[in-house]
């Protein structure tokens, strides 16, 4: 099964990518996990995409669109994944479709982690409050500005997975447990 989680930055889109991981054996695809770690490994690549993403900006189609590839093609994506914070546009969005196609495979299902502003920035400013290990662009500057860039580029996507029948909205703001609960009964319910 290939899943893909939606929503905005901040809506829990990698806490649940993770326990799909340790539910169903499905690996997270994170294109953000992978670009910190090209930045923290300092390659080209890294070097490329840090600026951009320490400003909120998206990094380029083919830089994303590239390394998921790569990395889908690895055995363990066998049984499918679950991309998490992929696509971020309908470029993303057309070209994961034509790669999955080329595979003969499919994104089964898009779930939507809907999640207000206001719960957003309040997410930020808890965890700045209690002190954990912050990302550069976790802030409620930032946040602002990742928002732009979320309602521009990727809130189309909504309407683009809504037409090819593949949305399914979860109530993000809900506690995590409760919002995997949700998760689980969408997906007990999809024909394997
Ligand atoms: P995330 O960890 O998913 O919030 O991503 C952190 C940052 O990485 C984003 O703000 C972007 O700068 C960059 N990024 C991650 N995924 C993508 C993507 N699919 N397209 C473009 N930029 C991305």
């Amino acid at each position: 099964m290939n899943l893909v989680l939606f929503g905005p930055p901040g809506a829990g889109k990698g806490t649940q990518s993770k326990i799909l991981t340790e539910k169903r054996g499905l690996p997270q695809l994170s294109t953000g996990d992978m670009l910190r770690a090209a930045i923290e490994a300092g390659t080209p690549l890294g070097l490329a995409c840090k600026a951009l993403m320490a400003k909120g900006e998206l990094v380029p189609d083919e830089t994303v669109i590239r390394i998921i590839a790569e990395r889908y093609d690895q055995p363990d994506c066998k049984n499918g994944a679950v991309f998490d914070g992929f696509p971020r546009t309908i470029a993303q969005a057309e070209a994961l479709d034509a790669m999955l196609a080329e595979r003969r495979r499919k994104i089964d299902l898009v779930l939507e982690l809907k999640v207000d502003d206001a719960v957003l920035l309040s997410r930020v400013e808890a965890r700045i409050k209690a002190g954990g290990v912050l990302r550069s662009d976790d802030t409620p500057e930032t946040l602002a500005h990742r928002l732009g860039v979320y309602y521009r580029n990727t809130a189309p996507l909504i309407d683009f997975y809504r037409k090819q029948g593949k949305l399914k909205s979860v109530d993000g703001m809900a506690d995590i447990q409760v919002v995997t609960r949700q998760i689980d009964d969408i997906l007990d319910g999809v024909p394997a």
